[in-house]
């Protein structure tokens, strides 16, 4: 559903990305997760033809995106990093702009309004302007209006950035929901519980390079299954086991403070790359 070969973006002396090859089949939910400055936004920013491609070649539904830049436009929602709603316009309004944005026609856009802000459960705030609504609210509605033309892929570019526990999990409700009723979803993300937990396949991309590419549990496997960080003055250091009984023995050995935890994918991470995803 999405095919990406040889993706390279300049931006003058930065080289944001450096020959990017990735594949998504259709329904997958797939994860792209590195640091900030990684190239994660510049790699959906070119899928969904907000910036042009340096190099290299991208598919979305077997178009290309530049030669058939409509068609393949057509075929993905997004939701960007930033809020982008336009502040003055209620929610209702800003869902039928979107959809007189890609053709539908009134009685069309009324049924898909309704129909989706009933899905993300702010269909009794149809009438509010977007600025009054919280956080969490607008989220929804931007998920909303990134699905009103009924597209194949979604992408959601750091869905959840700044937003406090309770209400990112509810996100992920609605993520996990979409998913599950047949979209492809790709999501960027730097929160290491956010693709453990929804994601079918996760790439690791590391300053414009994908590093690791499979399973969240076939990577975190790759490192061990459980993690001894042990502190030393102001130094942490973390080892990393495939026995528990192993673990438990160096915890027995050491002079310091020790916690024994599950391996994560942050660990494979810093593991692959000897730095950290995560803040
Ligand atoms: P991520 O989404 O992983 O945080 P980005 O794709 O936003 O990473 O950025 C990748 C690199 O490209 C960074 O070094 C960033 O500073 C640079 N970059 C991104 N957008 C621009 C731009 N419009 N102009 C110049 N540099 C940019």
């Amino acid at each position: 559903m999405i095919r990406m070969q040889g993706l390279v973006k300049t931006y003058k002396e930065v080289q944001a990305l450096k020959g990017v090859d990735l594949e998504v089949a259709s329904g997958e939910l797939f994860a792209y997760l590195g640091p900030n400055g990684a190239g994660k936004s510049t790699t959906i920013r070119i899928l969904t033809g907000l910036t042009r491609l340096g190099g290299g070649s991208a598919w979305l539904n077997g178009y290309n995106i530049a030669e058939a830049p409509i068609a393949a436009k057509r075929q993905c929602g997004l939701m960007p990093q930033a809020t982008n709603l336009d502040a003055e316009l209620s929610v209702w309004e800003n869902l039928a702009t979107h959809g007189r944005l890609f053709g539908m026609s009134a009685s069309e856009r009324n049924k898909r309004s309704e129909e989706l802000l009933e899905y993300v459960d702010m269909l009794d705030r149809k009438d509010s302007m977007a600025k009054t609504l919280s956080g969490g609210m607008k989220r929804r509605v931007m998920i909303a209006r990134a699905l009103m033309h009924n597209p194949r892929i979604l992408f959601l570019d750091e869905p959840t950035v700044g937003l406090d526990a309770g209400v990112r999990r509810r996100i992920w409700a609605l993520i996990k929901r979409i998913h599950q009723e047949g979209a492809t979803i790709f999501l960027t993300t730097h929160y290491i519980e956010e693709a453990e937990f929804l994601a079918q396949r996760v790439a690791f991309l590391n300053q414009g390079r994908i590093v690791a590419l499979d399973s969240p549990q076939t990577l975190m496997a790759q490192t061990g299954v459980w993690a001894v960080d042990t502190v030393s003055g102001h130094e942490m250091e973390t080892t990393y086991f495939r026995d528990r009984e192993e673990a438990n023995q160096f915890i027995t050995c050491q002079l310091g403070g020790c916690t024994l935890r599950r391996v994560n994918l942050e660990d494979t991470f810093l593991s692959l790359t000897g730095s950290k995803i995560g803040q």
